[in-house]
């Protein structure tokens, strides 16, 4: 047996698609590289949220709100 009859060519093909590879960002998911305008991941089908907000703006939005409702307990 040749070793092409055991090459999967349907797999490898599906990566070959007509997009835009210059600019990529890593699945959050399976880490492989897809347009960093993809809104769902090539490889693994999963959403991509890359306009998601980074945690630091949201822990950061937590922290003042506790600091607001200490302040308004302490000082009512
Ligand atoms: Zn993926």
């Amino acid at each position: 047996m040749s070793p092409e009859s055991f090459f999967d060519f349907q797999s490898v093909s599906e990566e070959a698609e007509e997009l835009d590879f210059k600019k990529t960002v890593l699945c959050p998911h399976c880490k492989k590289p897809i347009p960093h305008e993809a809104i769902r991941c090539l490889y693994c089908g999963e959403e991509v949220v890359s306009v998601k907000k980074p945690a630091w703006v949201v822990w950061t939005a937590v922290l003042l709100v506790i600091i607001f409702v200490v302040f308004f307990v302490i000082f009512m």
